[in-house]
């Protein structure tokens, strides 16, 4: 099994400097082979490729050995990796008749990430073992920077990336052969609806993870990006204002992450199966019918905004719950998710009358009444235990 840690890194003063020009020399290293690529397919219609600009690398540093000298020759080549992916994405793009923008230019603030493709190579994860009480990972140009290590790491470290977001530095370790941990049968199982008041509703009627603290993050969000449009391009305030936009995107991904790995976590101890509504459709489906009905006079102005970070919010979610149950050995099965809100749980009445509210279900046909998430999981439960006693069939 793979599997990706991510630690906070608490570097000194200067290796913060240390960083922020790694990070921008890179940058640079990506820009200015961005431009040979260009050029060269511009004035002479000749495609440069990876092993090129891999070449050229050597010269790059020696001609330079205080700026792109500096750093090591792998997270270079890493990066340059990352340009060749772009452009093979490009052409597989034209290729097949549609329009790709041509690969960009990274301005400052578009480019966060450096990667050590390989342990051991310009980086060294644990870099003081003998240390009693705290980790550090060595990184070629910058040094033994201190780890936040707040939980442990399994497996065998593969790639090691710093990536910066907002004003913190975070390390992120991608491991392989990361064991298993299956836990033992509970011989229950679940069904999960996802939505606004809750993000995830159980067939058996708990409500987990309210999305409240995210939605007053959101409205804080779009409260910070209205202001920063109204900013001179270029002016102080205006950088001050991106800033604050962008700690605060940081902030809601964070909450999002944590709500999602609590959550997921419970769900995984407490089942052996759990269903969930394949997220593509849900999509779908959402979109045409609109998902906040009844929107309150502040919801209407940034539902847009609040939509699109719960949106992320289950995407998250899922992802987490996949690992998560993958490593605990628990089965996890998506469903389609049409009708599962309007279908009486207990008698299979299939009508739109039946969603009284948001909250409500009362069934037109038989009287059932019941949370209307709660009626909605249960259907998704049924659904899932449908398939996968048709699989076990087959
Ligand atoms: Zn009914």
């Amino acid at each position: 099994m793979r599997r990706s840690y991510k630690f906070l890194l608490r570097p000194t003063a200067k290796q913060a400097l240390a960083l922020a020009a790694c990070l921008e020399d890179h940058r640079r290293l990506y820009n200015g082979a961005v431009e040979h690529r260009r050029t060269a397919y511009s004035k002479a219609g000749v495609t440069v490729r990876y092993g090129d600009q891999s070449a050229d690398l050597k010269h790059i540093r020696s001609y330079d050995p205080d700026g792109q000298g500096r750093w090591s020759f792998s997270s270079q080549q890493a990066t340059l990796r990352r340009l060749d992916k772009a452009f093979a994405a490009f052409f597989r793009r034209v290729k097949v008749g549609q329009k790709p923008g041509f690969p960009r230019f990274k301005g400052r603030g578009w480019f966060d990430t450096v990667e050590w493709p390989k342990d051991g190579d310009g980086c060294r994860w644990d870099s003081q073992p003998e240390h009693p009480t705290a980790t550090f990972v060595r990184l070629h140009g910058i040094g033994h920077v201190r780890v936040h290590q707040h939980r442990p790491v399994l497996g065998r470290v593969k790639t090691i990336s710093v990536k910066r977001e907002g004003s913190r530095w975070y390390v992120i370790l991608s491991c392989d052969d990361v064991p298993a941990h299956a836990l033992s049968a509970t011989g229950a199982v679940v069904g999960l609806d996802m939505g606004v008041a809750s993000l995830v509703t159980t067939s058996d009627g708990t409500h987990l993870a309210n999305p409240r603290h995210l939605q007053a993050s959101a409205g804080r969000l779009a409260a910070a990006q209205q202001t920063l449009a109204r900013k001179k391009r270029g002016s102080k305030r205006r950088r001050k204002a991106a800033a604050r936009v962008a700690a605060l995107h940081a902030k809601v991904r964070r909450q999002r992450l944590d709500t999602a790995h609590k959550t997921a976590v419970a769900l995984v101890r407490d089942f052996d199966v759990i269903v969930h509504e394949d997220l593509r459709i849900a999509n779908m489906t959402r979109s045409a019918s609109g998902t906040i009905q009844t929107p309150g006079r502040n919801v209407a102005a940034k539902s847009g905004l609040n939509r699109s970070i719960l949106d992320a919010g289950w995407g998250v979610f899922l992802t987490v719950l996949a690992h998560k149950a993958e490593s605990a050995g628990r089965e996890l099965i998506a469903v389609d998710p049409a009708n599962t809100s309007r279908t009486c749980a207990r008698c299979g009445h299939c009508a739109k009358e039946n969603r009284v509210t948001q909250a409500e279900f009362i069934c037109m046909a038989c009287g059932h009444a019941a949370h209307a998430d709660v009626n909605a999981a249960v259907n998704i439960l049924r659904a899932g235990l449908a398939l996968r006693e048709a699989v076990e069939a087959a």
